[in-house]
């Protein structure tokens, strides 16, 4: 799924990224969704969104029930019979995603969280992540632009620049990258 938005920008490319994933293990679990925003200098903001097939059988139930897995994945027990979104081969998705990336600071809510898990799947299909090795963790982008202390919770954060969280349907990839684009853009206008 590719989506458009008309708007130029200035500055740095900046690739807006959230996965979803079947559990926090980095051994056991795996990226069902990534939703991607990419800003590029004299470009729209493009919005990507990608399903991936994963192995359920060592998935934590809670995570998938957290991201809405069997309601929103084309492959999900629940999912609508009319849902023609495709889901995505990984080699495919690896290669979209690598090229898409290449020279781009990764923003996103703690974004080592997915940084880690999709270079580990792009180098398994024998690609070389080139985003900017300095990531953009949003959420400590508005902590120390207010001067606000851990722990941090981000829909008091989010509130804390002006961005209503509840606008936004949170763990759900895309909207997450969304989400993280309004944090950023409230930091740094
Ligand atoms: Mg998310």
């Amino acid at each position: 799924m590719t989506t458009t938005h008309t708007r130029t920008h200035t500055g740095p490319k900046l690739a807006f990224v959230d996965t979803e994933t079947t559990g926090l293990d980095t051994e056991r679990h795996e990226i069902w969704e990534v939703g991607l925003i990419l800003r590029d200098k004299d470009h729209d903001d493009t919005e990507f969104r990608w399903f991936l097939p994963v192995n359920l059988s060592t998935a934590d139930p809670f995570a998938l029930k957290i991201g809405g897995y069997h309601e929103r994945h084309p492959n999900g027990y629940d999912a609508a019979e009319d849902n023609d979104e495709r889901v995505a081969f990984h080699n495919q998705f690896t290669d979209e995603f690598a090229r898409l990336t290449r020279g781009a600071h990764l923003v996103g809510a703690v974004v080592s969280f997915d940084e880690e898990r999709l270079r580990t799947m792009l180098q398994g299909f024998g690609h070389l992540p080139m985003w900017h090795y300095h990531l953009a963790d949003v959420e400590n982008l508005v902590a120390g632009k207010l001067g606000i202390l851990p722990p941090w919770d981000s829909d008091e954060l989010s509130l804390a620049v002006g961005v209503n969280p509840e606008k936004f349907h949170r763990h759900e990839a895309l909207e997450d990258a969304r989400w993280a684009m309004a944090l950023w853009d409230a930091v740094m206008s």
